[in-house]
């Protein structure tokens, strides 16, 4: 009777978590509909009606509009994040190699405009996981170590792996800013950002969504971080166990 009741409670807990995602993504959709209306309307008025606001007045309808785009851009990764949320991951045999390197394609831009430097070991190994979920970690952790630092550095990446009992964990290393200590988990949630969006660009969603992607992997995310050394960030998924092994 007990267990049964507990399936029950079990079941009803996550139809009600279910319908909640469901809510937070059409409300997310909707919300983009006036946003449209504010930068449509702002635009409007700084082409066509420029002539009949003073300074001051056009400064106000650029400062509507990029507020308008910015709001966007939040709800754009928000449905990001909440599209990994949603979603059962089929986990699988992932080949680290080929996920840091499609990563490593994706962010290709942002490591040229940096003249960035990035090591990757060439022994990767496989693991378990969810091979397009993890180009996507892999590029959200390569694109901020290459973001987070000094104008004046050339920024070092560096991508390594070490296997112990029945796990795999890849570090990501940076020589960037660094992280002061109490904001070292902080950073994990939603649109936590350490800085201003002049001094370095973002939304403050990637890390909450490399921690939902890996809490969905069975794998978990963490960091180590000396303020104006460098960051080292890791992930850790279970090891693909060779054919035949005990
Ligand atoms: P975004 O990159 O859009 O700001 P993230 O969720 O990826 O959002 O990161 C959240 C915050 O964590 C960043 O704004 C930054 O302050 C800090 N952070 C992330 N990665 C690094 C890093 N490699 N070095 C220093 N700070 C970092």
């Amino acid at each position: 009777e007990l267990e049964r009741r507990v399936a029950e409670r079990t079941r009803e807990l996550k139809e009600r978590n279910e319908e909640l995602e469901a809510f937070g993504y059409s409300l997310a959709h909707d919300l983009r509909a006036p946003l449209r209306a504010m930068q449509g309307f702002s635009q409007a008025l700084l082409e066509d009606h420029s002539a009949q606001l003073d300074p001051t007045g056009r400064h106000y309808a650029e400062l509507v509009s990029e507020g308008a785009q910015t709001m966007d851009r939040m709800i754009l990764d928000l449905l990001n994040y909440s599209r990994v949320a949603r979603t059962n991951l089929d986990n699988g045999p992932v080949d680290l190699a080929q996920t840091v390197s499609a990563a490593t394609r994706q962010v290709k831009g942002d490591l040229a405009a940096r003249r960035a430097h990035l090591t990757v070991d060439p022994a990767l190994p496989a693991a378990v996981g969810h091979p397009a979920t993890l180009v996507q970690v892999f590029a959200n952790l390569i694109g901020n170590a290459v973001k987070f630092v000094p104008a004046d550095r050339i920024p070092e990446v560096r991508v390594r792996a070490i296997q112990r009992n029945g796990t795999v964990r890849v570090w990501v290393e940076d020589n960037g800013i660094g992280i002061e200590p109490q904001f070292q988990q902080k950073i994990f949630g939603v649109f936590e950002r350490l800085h201003g969006a002049d001094e370095y660009s973002g939304t403050g969603i990637g890390l909450a969504i490399v921690r939902k992607a890996m809490e969905k992997m069975g794998g978990a995310v963490g960091v180590e971080s000396t303020v104006g050394t460098g960051s080292r960030f890791w992930i850790e998924l279970p090891r693909l166990e060779a054919p035949g092994a005990a």
